[in-house]
């Protein structure tokens, strides 16, 4: 078996993948603020996870995987009030947006995590963190806030790689006369108004950083063994997370952190604020989501991915072919050593393993795929199926007969009949693109 290996953000290094206990994997991803509709940035974090939790699985390992929701947030308050004149309708924002997460979640294939929690439920162990925080001398109350004190966590600064010196010399100096250093970050905001919760220091609700170190450890412990996010999430989330859940538990927090490079359009980085973006909903208008999973998938996690939208109308066509080359093949039988030893799918563990090399294991079935026999291509789809989440369905069968697409075929057949070849085998190629297969008749 090959030895999985991961680049730790950590260390900087790629390392082998060993966890605290023998066969068991703690695993914490970062959730959505459910604000908005999940976008391309959101479908590149959940894939690569998403694998990532299939592969764990596929390995042996017993894996407990949280991924969170933060459901209050100013966010959610904004744009309640923007929507219903009302902030305090904001959990009927957060149904919406995570209903339609849900929606995508499981178009794009994404398992469910073992836990699902919301800040909102999770209220009672945030008071006992940020209580715990105090005692130990890591955060200080003021006004009926909570503040994390930055200065007295030593190791602050370790994920991102800056000490308190840089930052402070890059902190953005703020008008705010109730934190004693700008680095120091809301554990617990005051609101007076008693409209959100009742903690030991007032009225008030949660910062966003403490929900993470309280969930993680409700659901997984103090210590993970992986903990994962988005590239942006580096800083300042994650290193918050960090000295909040080590300054509590004075432990390690997470052995491995693992971050995806940013998606970007047209060199830039895609951000709602830049309106570059695309929501998954949209492009599953155009696309079948299980394009874009492979898309994603072909894109290794590390680096930076330069989306183009049609990209996905050539990949499209490469999938497609997979999906025909393996469309009679029936993956019943297989069992997980077969997969392990087959020739082809050992190749494949092999990319997979050295931190998700998903585009090399595409390399090897490309090559291998006309003369694979049959049980090779048995292993194949079980491995597609199972550890990359492709449903392997021909895109052909759900295709939507669009007037675009009639009307192509349409001209094709009236090309046919006048012997126009050239323009027929033009006009094929097109229909391929959109994802449809002409095959004629003899
Ligand atoms: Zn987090």
């Amino acid at each position: 078996m090959p030895q999985l290996t991961i680049t730790n953000t950590l260390t900087g290094q790629k390392e082998k993948f060993v966890p605290l206990i023998d066969s068991q994997v703690k695993m914490y991803v970062c959730g959505i603020t459910p604000y908005d509709y999940a976008h391309i940035g959101h479908g590149r974090v959940y894939v690569t996870f998403d694998i990532m939790y299939r592969l764990l699985t596929f390995l042996g390992y017993q894996v407990s995987y949280c991924r969170n929701f933060t459901d209050i947030d100013d966010k959610l308050l904004n744009k309640a009030a923007k929507e219903f004149g009302d902030q305090m309708r904001y959990h009927e924002i957060a149904r919406r947006y995570i209903d339609a997460y849900h929606q995508d979640m499981q178009s794009l294939q994404c398992l469910p995590p073992t836990y699902e929690p919301y800040v909102t439920e999770t209220i009672n162990e945030i008071i006992v963190i940020v209580q715990n925080l105090i005692d130990q001398g890591h955060a200080y109350t003021v006004n009926g806030s909570v503040y994390y004190s930055v200065s007295s966590f030593e190791n602050y600064g370790k994920l991102s790689k800056q000490n308190l010196d840089e930052l402070s010399a890059g902190a953005r100096v703020e008008i705010d006369l109730e934190k004693h250093s700008p680095l120091d970050f809301a554990l617990w905001k005051s609101e007076e108004n008693g409209t959100f919760w009742q903690s030991p220091w007032g009225w008030g609700r949660p910062g966003w950083h403490i929900e993470c170190s309280a969930m993680a450890n409700k659901f997984l412990g103090a210590q993970i063994d992986l903990h994962a996010g988005g590239q942006d999430l580096t800083f300042p989330h994650h290193e918050n997370e960090i000295a909040q859940s080590e300054g509590a538990h004075n432990s390690q927090f997470a052995k491995y952190w693992m971050h995806n490079a940013f998606v970007q359009i047209n060199k830039e980085k895609m951000s709602k604020s830049l309106g570059n973006f695309f929501t998954l909903k949209d492009i599953f208008k155009s696309y079948d989501p299980m394009i874009l999973r492979y898309y994603l998938a072909c894109h290794n996690y590390n680096t930076p991915l330069e989306f183009d939208i049609n990209e996905l109308g050539k990949l499209q066509k490469s999938y497609q072919r997979l999906a025909l080359a393996l469309n009679e093949v029936s993956t019943t039988q297989v069992t997980i050593e077969q997969v392990k030893s087959n020739p082809v799918t050992h190749k494949m563990l092999q990319f997979i393993c050295d931190d998700l090399n998903i585009s090399g294991l595409f390399g090897v079935i490309f090559e291998n795929l006309t003369q694979m026999d049959l049980e090779s291509k048995q292993c194949v789809k079980f491995f597609l199926q199972q550890i990359i989440g492709l449903t392997m369905l021909s895109i052909e069968h759900q295709l939507e007969i669009t007037p675009q697409i009639q009307d192509l075929i349409d001209q094709r057949e009236s090309a046919r009949a006048v012997k126009n070849w050239a323009l027929a085998d033009q006009i094929r190629e097109e229909l391929s693109s959109l994802g449809l297969i002409v095959q004629d008749k003899k």
